[in-house]
């Protein structure tokens, strides 16, 4: 055994239960890398609300963040494009996928 006697060379001659021990921590990191690597992966889903707003007098869209006092039909701002009126279109949630 390779390790055996790699080891043998600089710790001395291991008997067999060290070995078992060396055997079953080896074991435990691998689980517990092993483990923290399937966590990671598992997918976290979020539920957000995002808020479209749309230009009455252009096809101007955007879409940001809901934010507290928004519905449907309320006018904010002005459009970058044509300076109309900015109207929220649509409100909506979207489920995200986080690492
Ligand atoms: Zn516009």
């Amino acid at each position: 055994m390779v390790l055996r006697e790699v080891n043998g060379m600089f710790l001395g001659d291991l008997d067999t239960f060290t070995l078992i021990t060396i055997a079953l921590t080896l074991f435990l990191i691998a689980y517990m890398v092993a483990m923290s690597v399937f966590s990671r992966r598992k997918e976290v889903k979020v539920r957000k609300t995002y808020t479209i707003l749309k230009c009455v007098d252009c096809d101007y869209k955007k879409e940001r963040e809901f934010k507290e006092g928004d519905y449907v039909g309320k006018v904010e701002g002005d459009c970058p494009q044509c300076e109309g009126p900015l109207v929220i279109y649509a409100i909506y949630d979207k489920e995200e996928k986080l690492r």
